[in-house]
């Protein structure tokens, strides 16, 4: 089976939704996926953020093997251990007492907490303009992407966007009659978008004031991405109501969670909310390899090293179609002089490397948080060819 072949085939049979992709990858180990026609990549994307340990991680695959042979799902009419583990683990990650409830994804996280957020008895919500939260109605209602949302009007909810990273647009906007403000730390899928210093600091201090609950999306930016175990956890004082994660949790395997704290964490009452797969023992027992894994090895020190090795390394080169590298840790968008970022996107695949272009002025860069420095230096020198490639083919 080719490429070629591949891409016919889920033209015919799946959904136009994505568009049809072209490239089928077939295998992977470690930070590299091959494709159907034999061709090795370093995979820069991996997964959209999901990869953490890379591909065929021998952790993941033991723990979700010896899983599925003994009990591979029980729903959530009885309890089985790993979902009690992990929701353990990842409160004591927190440092914090809390409950955590299971999903399957970032959007039902994030749904989750729009229902608790309807539980405080206030309507009024607060997102930020070109916010990414998933693609349920709920999760949808609190986007603001209207390319995203505009199709599917009316969607549920009061809610204001204001512009991300402006305090007093906050101020003005979160009220007593709010009941959630949802912020992403770093916004990820809008470009790798870092809000200036002492936003989410604000964001906290407003909540408190008005008696709203602050959630923060951490589908993108949690379970070390960005060099912490969570980003909000940079930010001194900065301790939310609500988090939601998905993406690298589950190491590849599907897997939502939205953490509660304080009394946000008792909203919800029984036979309000569920979902038959939340909690899988499958997914939850691949999470908790994906957290010991990264404890285990001091991942997250690695990342923060690596993530500024890229960004010297990106600026460091000189090159007139690189404006400055943002992002923290190893969720960076290299910004571009010119929207040539689909370009470089193109230019990076037949170089062996795979990026992400969520805007056409941005390139995406979120590696496996396993990689070294061979990777790093395979990445970094690749990319002046890469860089040099994109320009050219934009006439100038
Ligand atoms: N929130 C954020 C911050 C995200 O980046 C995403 C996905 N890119 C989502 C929510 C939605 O997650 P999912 O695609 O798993 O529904």
């Amino acid at each position: 089976m080719t490429n070629a072949e591949l891409s016919h085939r889920w033209k015919t049979a799946l959904m136009d939704n994505y568009g049809t992709p072209k490239l089928s990858l077939v295998s992977g180990s470690g930070a590299y996926v091959q494709d159907a026609d034999g061709t090795r990549y370093l995979d820069f994307v991996g997964g959209i953020a999901v990869n953490a340990l890379g591909h065929a991680h021998p952790a993941v695959v033991e723990a979700v093997s010896t899983q599925i042979a003994s009990l591979g799902h029980v729903s959530n009419l009885f309890i089985a251990e790993p979902p009690v583990a992990l929701a353990e683990r990842l409160l004591q990650l927190f440092g914090r007492t809390g409950k955590v409830f299971f999903s399957n994804s970032g959007a039902e996280a994030v749904e989750a907490a729009f229902k608790i957020g309807r539980l405080t008895g206030r309507g009024h919500m607060v997102a930020t303009d070109g916010g990414f939260h998933g693609r349920t109605m709920g999760a949808l209602a609190l986007t603001g992407q209207p390319t995203k949302r505009d199709p599917f009007l009316p969607l549920p909810g009061d809610v204001t966007h204001v512009p991300y990273g402006d305090v007093e647009a906050l101020r003005a906007a979160v009220t007593t009659d709010t009941a959630l403000l949802i912020i992403e730390p770093i916004q990820g899928e809008n470009g790798v978008v870092v809000p200036p210093k002492g936003y989410l600091e604000a964001a906290r201090e407003i909540t408190r004031a008005t008696g709203t609950l602050l959630v923060l999306d951490e589908v993108q930016t949690g379970i070390g991405r960005c060099g912490t175990w969570f980003e909000h956890q940079a930010h001194q004082g900065v301790e939310p109501d609500l988090v939601t994660l998905a993406k690298g949790l589950g190491g590849g395997l599907p897997i939502g969670a939205t953490v509660a704290f304080g009394a946000a964490a008792d909203l919800l009452e029984p036979g309000q909310h569920g979902t038959t797969f939340g909690g899988n023992p499958i997914a939850c027992a691949a999470g908790l390899a994906v957290l010991d894994t990264l404890a285990a090895n001091g991942a997250l020190d690695n990342v923060k090293r690596l993530g500024e090795r890229i960004r010297e390394g990106v600026e460091g080169l000189g090159h007139p179609l690189v404006s400055h590298v943002r992002g923290s840790g190893l969720l960076l968008g290299i910004v571009l002089t010119e929207p040539l970022a689909p370009q470089v996107q193109q230019a990076a695949q037949g170089a062996g490397l795979l990026v992400n272009a969520p805007a056409p002025d941005v390139v995406r860069l979120m590696p496996p948080l396993i990689i070294g420095d061979a990777e790093v230096d395979t990445f970094l020198q690749a990319l002046p060819g890469v860089l040099d490639a994109a320009h050219g083919r934009s006439g100038k």
